[in-house]
């Protein structure tokens, strides 16, 4: 049996390495290496991969986080609301720019944003908020943005984990994640299911203006060459990674196809254990599985089980170990109490999840995990 990975981006690289490699010859020959064609041209497949009007592309998801929200022109002291249960970028970037992230409780079966609480953190001067489409599914957007629109908030969907996935439910049915919102955000980091090989982001938007805007901030504030408009940032695409990102795309459907056949399998050899509660689907979208992250049972030491499989060469991550608003950056935000994100963070497991797992290793991994209580 193959060495078993958390994720394997080596292997996956094989399978296509003739035409990346031409590709990367192709930049490297073209002496174009930041922006330029290779980097429009793949901006333009991922908006037609989205059916969204604009892809803007940057250097990390983090970044497209940050541009997103300087776009909105928010002032100092306005407030976002943001999941507690998520990858730290999220609200990292809110408190950068000066505005004040209100944290959100998570819904205990999916680990994604529960609607039915976020009016009770709605003050008048909340202006914004993040879905964070979690581990591969989306947040209920129907119910978001009805929110959202009863108090005029701007919509930044976090598609980090989510790119591919669809929306599901009445007039949302087959949006793509990310594209509902005011503005939306991905990563290209090597483990997100369509990674490049380093830093690489986007940002998705059907507004006209404010992808203009977006344009202007990512690229130092300036149209023309050295007239500075607005306060930038630099963050830009390599042309190589776009490149890479081109010839992936073509394969992300079906990359996130067999991410799903991975986690049905999981699903048949799990879900009979009563100490494991397999992923659950969401109704509001589909799942990509960027993480396949089950529940272990309050009675199941977690670490004990890690080591179990670390023994038997399985490695297992824990995302995320600490909410938001536990971490001693971000303490001083916390304005009440997350039951849900506190148990959910003390009890979750992330098995390997990645395109180039096959049926034998996800044996093994569930009948290893089987062993643990005899
Ligand atoms: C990966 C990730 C990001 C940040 O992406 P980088 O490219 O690493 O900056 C933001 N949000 C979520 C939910 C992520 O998973």
């Amino acid at each position: 049996m193959k060495k078993i990975q958390m994720v394997d981006v080596v292997s996956q690289y094989k399978r296509y390495s003739k035409r990346i490699d031409t590709a990367i010859k192709d930049v490297i020959l073209s002496g174009q290496y930041i922006q330029g064609e290779k980097v429009r041209d793949f901006e333009k497949k991922l908006a037609n991969y989205l059916n969204v009007n604009h892809v803007i592309s940057c250097a990390n998801g983090t970044d497209a986080l940050q541009i997103s929200l300087m776009s909105l022109e928010l002032k100092p002291g306005d407030e976002v609301l943001v999941p507690t249960f998520t990858f730290i970028s999220t609200v990292e970037v809110i408190c950068l720019l000066g505005l004040v992230p209100v944290f959100l409780d998570i819904d205990p079966n999916t680990f994604l944003l529960d609607p039915t609480i976020i009016e009770q953190s709605i003050s008048n001067k909340t202006k914004a908020i993040i879905p964070v489409h979690l581990f591969g599914q989306s947040c209920n957007m129907c119910a978001i943005m009805q929110i959202a629109k009863k108090h005029n908030l701007f919509i930044v969907e976090d598609a980090a984990q989510s790119l591919g996935s669809k929306f599901k439910g009445s007039e949302l049915e087959h949006f793509s994640s990310g594209t509902l919102g005011d503005i939306g955000t991905t990563s290209f980091y090597p483990s997100k299911n369509l990674g490049c090989v380093g830093d690489g982001g986007a940002i998705f938007t059907n507004d006209h203006t404010l992808a203009d805007k977006i344009r202007l901030l990512v690229n130092h504030g300036q149209r023309k060459k050295y007239y500075h408009e607005a306060i930038g940032v630099n963050s830009r695409l390599d042309a190589l990674q776009a490149a890479i990102l081109s010839i992936k795309l073509n394969y992300l459907t079906d990359f996130n196809k067999i991410r799903f056949q991975c986690a049905l399998r999981y699903n048949s050899h799990l879900s009979s254990l009563n100490w494991i509660k397999t992923p659950e689907q969401s109704p509001h979208s589909s799942h990509i599985f960027h993480q396949y992250s089950i529940l272990l049972s309050e009675k199941i030491d977690r670490g004990q089980l890690q080591k179990h499989l670390a023994k038997n060469g399985i490695p297992t991550m824990i995302y995320y170990p600490i909410p938001i608003h536990q971490q001693v950056a971000y303490k001083k935000y916390k304005v009440k109490d997350y039951p849900v994100a506190d148990k959910v963070s003390r009890h979750i497991l992330s098995l390997p999840m990645h395109t180039e797992l096959d049926d034998n290793q996800i044996v093994f991994i569930c009948n290893t995990i089987k062993k643990f209580i005899h």
